[in-house]
């Protein structure tokens, strides 16, 4: 379980997250939607420490951090606990897909090459880029590269992976073999949080759907209801604009 309590966060005098509580159950998919500059990227980077939250807490999977004096210990514990789906993929360019995905699994994880390299090729199997093992990125389409950024989270086992807009880099033809890669390990019952403009994504796979603006939670709730009916003058504009 992933459970957030009254986060913030300052960039200098701007305050961008003001109090988020969120809370997603093992195998849960939570979808957080949102205009621009709402705070979603930086909500989901204060999960695994890429931002550092002002204030508040983050417990994942019963190990809680209070975000005031973490120790650097207690940072490195809540890292390993999550893995990040970024939206330019982030890959190593010099390094081919399995090198990529096994990079974590043998610096972070300490895990033998020869483990590391199995499990590896068994997750970009799942991914469907069985056949592109040694291909470079600059070797492979927007769409496959982001399916090794998944890869690579998968392969780690995390608690949780966090996606930040895993399709939004992504020409609109590759946008279908992403979601459906992500759709699929939904299914498998891996928590995820997912931050996303893909409405259509969101209202069929999220079992939870948060809406922010300016940095608080304005309306959150079973995805069919928050579609159909949104309750908040926000979301509805937001939504009226976006699909
Ligand atoms: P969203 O993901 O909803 O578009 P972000 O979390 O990216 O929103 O940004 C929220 C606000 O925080 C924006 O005003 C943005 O300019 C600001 N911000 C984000 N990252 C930084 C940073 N590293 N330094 C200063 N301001 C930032």
């Amino acid at each position: 379980m992933i459970k957030l309590s009254r986060i913030t966060k300052h960039f200098g005098r701007q305050q961008v997250l003001r109090g988020i509580d969120l809370t997603a159950r093992q195998g849960e998919v939570v979808a957080i939607l949102g205009p621009s500059g709402s705070g979603k990227t930086t909500l989901l980077r204060c999960i695994n420490y890429l931002e550092r939250p002002s204030d508040g807490e983050v417990e994942i999977g019963g190990f809680k951090v209070d975000c005031k004096h973490p120790s650097k210990k207690e940072i490195q514990t809540l890292r390993r606990k999550s893995a990040m789906v970024f939206q330019h993929y982030n890959l190593f360019k010099h390094k081919t897909a399995l090198e990529n995905v096994m990079e974590g699994l043998v610096v972070v994880r300490k895990l033998p090459k020869d483990e590391a390299r199995e499990r590896s090729a068994k997750v970009l199997e799942k991914v469907g880029l069985g056949a592109k093992l040694d291909a470079y990125p600059s070797q492979l389409s927007g769409g496959q590269q982001q399916r090794v950024g998944i890869a690579r989270a998968l392969a780690l086992e995390p608690e949780v992976i966090l996606f930040d807009e895993p399709t939004s880099a992504l020409d609109p033809e590759l946008v279908g073999e992403v979601l459906e890669v992500i759709r699929r390990i939904a299914k498998e019952g891996i928590t995820m949080i997912v931050v996303t403009h893909e409405m259509g994504f969101a209202r069929e796979v999220a079992n939870h759907v948060i809406f922010m603006d300016e940095g608080r939670i304005v309306e959150e709730g079973d995805p069919k209801e928050i579609f159909a009916r949104p309750k908040e003058e926000r979301t509805r504009q937001f939504l009226k604009r976006i699909t």
